[in-house]
């Protein structure tokens, strides 16, 4: 038997990578996608991709893992050394052609692996993971600021949660198909809409940016924030916590400030927590380069306006004032992670025997949570500037004839 791969396993792998693109365009009901949108989708989910790398180039890494993660782990369980060394074998002994392709992964990753001396336990996600990054560089740097603003902005667990979320209606992670259409060609940075927008007319784009951030028209806005609230509203509620939303009257009755989008009593100490909601777009023309440096920035820059504003009227009203601010992505700034890790560990207070492995899980879930409405309310957003959902009125005035 071959022990290389021959021109017929590359020719199947290139087919195996062009069925996973062409299913992805059946998916998403269009034909083709431009070449950054599908370098955009071979990126793995934590470098803002959709995770469906090209087996063609991952053929050597996963050979290098099968083996390291399957035959040499063997041997040392059942404590067999196939070398002098304790923890490092002699890949040769059972694959003779090894050699080759792990010089072939060194010279393309940039490591000094010795298939000589081959430990165990080699992951290929790991093993990928130098030329995953390389990938990514290679596409930031041909992406403009807002596109750049985008990705980096998508390569965060608290926004890419979405993709690992299990379908459920009633806790909001089953996103209706037209929405999940949209949500992955946003994700992918290539919107079919163009044209004017529906309520201002200005013009759309490929990212989204004038229908999920600068459109002042676009009334599927106040239902994205209002179903973010109502997920965390849930949350809490489901976990035994007194909250409420929109809460009146924090700083006294003649202040009409209302800093809790979310209210929710002795989240974090005696105190009432009041969780400021705030989600902003990174890739708009005023964020953009300040964005498309450093991921993450405008989350923290809105989180800090938020402190600005309410901390020192909360501070003397004895309140707690958490912003959880999103950027369009779902990605959290670090106080609304914070709050919602916390939301996990209020959960399993009395259950010390579940532990730190419950509050993990349920930290998961609940940025799955909050990711898929991100998803969903976003691609409702598109839609409605596009003249495409029930927010137009047109569109409406069309179902009530069809039911007529
Ligand atoms: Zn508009």
């Amino acid at each position: 038997m071959s022990r290389t791969l021959g021109a017929r396993a590359n020719d199947f792998l290139d087919w195996f990578d062009d069925r996973v693109i062409r299913s992805l365009t059946r998916i998403v009901s269009r034909d083709e996608y431009s070449e950054h949108a599908v370098r955009n989708a071979r990126l793995r989910l934590s470098l803002g991709g959709l995770g469906l790398r090209a087996a063609s180039e991952h053929a050597d890494e996963a050979r290098i893992s099968a083996l390291s993660c399957n035959a040499l782990n063997c041997f040392a369980i059942l404590g067999m050394a196939l070398a002098d060394g304790t923890t490092s074998f002699d890949a040769h002994l059972l694959d003779p052609n090894i050699e080759p392709i792990v010089a072939r992964y060194n010279a393309q990753a940039g490591t000094s692996l010795n298939s000589r001396e081959l430990s165990t336990n080699l992951r290929q996600d790991k093993l990928s993971l130098p030329k995953d990054l390389a990938a990514r560089e290679s596409l930031l740097a041909e992406l403009d600021n807002a596109a750049r603003a985008r990705l980096l902005s998508q390569s965060d667990r608290s926004a890419f949660s979405w993709a690992q979320a299990v379908p459920n209606a009633h806790f909001k992670t089953a996103i209706a198909p037209p929405l999940f259409r949209v949500g992955v060609q946003r994700w992918i940075g290539d919107l079919p809409f163009d044209g004017p927008c529906h309520y201002c007319g200005a013009p759309l784009d490929k990212l989204g940016v004038h229908a999920t951030g600068s459109c002042k028209r676009n009334p599927a806005k106040l239902f994205r924030h209002r179903e973010l609230a109502r997920v965390v509203v849930d949350i809490g509620h489901e976990h035994g916590l007194p909250c409420g939303t929109e809460t009146p009257h924090l700083f006294g009755t003649h202040d009409r400030r209302r800093p809790a989008d979310v209210a929710i009593d002795h989240l974090f100490d005696a105190k009432l927590c009041a969780l400021d909601l705030t989600v902003t777009e990174p890739s708009c023309p005023t964020y953009s380069f300040d964005a498309s440096r450093k991921a993450g920035h405008m989350a923290q820059v809105k989180e800090q306006g938020k402190r600005d504003k309410y901390g020192e009227a909360c501070f003397n009203a004895n309140i707690s004032l958490c912003p959880v601010s999103f950027e369009t992505s779902g990605r959290l700034s670090r106080s609304g992670f914070a709050a919602m890790k916390q939301l996990a560990t209020k959960a399993f207070a009395f259950d010390t025997e579940a532990g730190a492995a419950a509050v993990r899980v349920q930290t998961k879930f609940i940025l799955q949570r909050l990711s898929c409405t991100m998803l969903a309310e976003n691609a409702n957003m598109i839609l409605a500037c596009s003249g495409q959902s029930r927010f137009n009125r047109s569109i409406d005035r069309e179902d009530k004839r069809e039911q007529e």
